[in-house]
């Protein structure tokens, strides 16, 4: 995938824009008042793989514990503001790697001059984030893609004559179309790194589905340097996760592994959505993500080839399974014996993984079963 170059703004350590990654941006839910809460947040966040984390400021008051929020947390954090832009520039002050402000949003206009001369003596990054939900009034008539673009393009084109370029787009609809759209026209238009995400995007499969085509279509035509899922949700942990997941699955970033399973058919040979479940299950009781690619698969169609490719492979059989490591037979079990040997065996490759242990016996598939065919058919 040919990546769309952008100019570089530097938030923290991260260098974000040009052919940087992608980073993966969480939002807190806690008011910044709950100092512990928002700490917390922003820890499990970033354990699930948060890189940049947006903390909105509602009020005044919130900014003694913004203050104390920005001390203690190691990522970078954008400070989101709206109606009032004295808290903008109090949180460049702060030291806050970015504001974000809200065309639509924006309050004051007056105190724009004080906050883009703070952004330049700070070397501050300026995200102007414009949603489809709070355009400006003027621009509300247009038609919602053509209004989000006028909102960014003015503000950028005032920050511009101020001589702030330390920019950072982002403009966010709730419709996937829009998004695709709104993204295409912000990276032709502007050399500035631009931020995507569908936002209120809902709760649940709902929610992720629609993230998944929006940001997906959005990074698979090259554009994007930053992203954020946005589901309706007590935590921001499961976005971080998705978040990673659309960028494991377009193969723009690699973090832990995937399980491969098969949805099962009437070839089956045994139970592959309860190893599924078990295996699941396992990694919670962990606490940790699959560290890499394990398939589970019903029958002799698919199975081994795909058990094959993964680092940790179970190809259910007629007479039991076959578990298989980095390609080759680990061994058959009987169908009374599979999963227990199957979480066993994944516990003991996990530490060899992280370099506790050494790798596992080799046999060739067709020495051990012999009616296993590599990838005769789909399913
Ligand atoms: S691997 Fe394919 S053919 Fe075999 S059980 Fe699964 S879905 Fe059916």
């Amino acid at each position: 995938m040919q990546r769309k170059d952008t100019r570089e703004v530097v938030m923290g350590k991260l260098v974000i824009g040009g052919q940087n990654p992608v980073y993966v941006e969480g939002m807190g839910r806690q008011n910044p008042y709950q100092v512990e809460l928002a700490i917390q947040e922003i820890n499990r966040a970033q354990a699930a793989g948060c890189e940049i984390f947006r903390l909105s400021i509602p009020e005044k008051d919130a900014l003694e514990g913004a203050k104390k929020i920005k001390e203690w947390t190691k990522i970078p954090l954008i400070a989101d503001v709206h109606f009032d832009l004295d808290l903008a520039t109090e949180c460049v002050r702060l030291g806050f790697e970015a504001v974000r402000i809200n065309p639509g949003t924006l309050g004051d206009r007056s105190r724009l001059e004080e906050l883009f001369s703070v952004l330049q003596d700070h070397n501050t990054v300026l995200r102007v984030g414009a949603n489809a939900g709070s355009l400006p009034t003027h621009l509300r008539s247009l038609p919602r893609v053509e209004a989000l673009f006028e909102s960014i393009a003015e503000m950028v084109d005032f920050a511009e004559k101020k001589g702030v370029r330390n920019l950072f787009l982002s403009a966010k609809s709730t419709e996937v179309e829009e998004t695709v759209e709104i993204n295409r026209r912000l990276s032709k238009a502007f050399p500035y790194p631009i931020h995507i995400g569908v936002t209120e995007a809902g709760e649940g499969l709902e929610g992720v589905v629609k993230s998944a085509l929006g940001i997906g279509l959005v990074l698979f035509e090259g554009i994007g340097n930053s992203i954020r899922v946005s589901l309706t949700s007590r935590d921001p942990v499961l976005e971080v996760k998705v978040a990673w997941m659309i960028l494991n699955f377009l193969g723009l970033r690699k973090r832990g592994g995937e399980i491969i399973s098969c949805p099962t058919c009437a070839r089956c040979r045994g139970d592959v959505v309860g190893a599924v479940e078990r295996v699941k299950t396992f990694f919670e009781e962990q606490g940790i993500a699959p560290p890499f690619r394990i398939a589970i698969m019903g029958c002799e169609v698919n199975g081994p080839g795909e058990a094959r490719e993964a680092e940790v492979g179970l190809a259910f059989s007629r007479s039991g399974a076959i578990i298989f490591s980095k390609g080759r037979v680990e061994k058959v079990v009987s169908d009374r014996e599979v999963l227990e040997y199957f979480i066993a065996f994944l516990a003991e490759k996990i530490k060899s993984v992280e370099g506790k242990k050494g790798g596992s016996s080799f046999e060739d598939v067709s020495s051990v079963c012999p009616n296993f065919e590599r990838n005769s058919s789909g399913s």
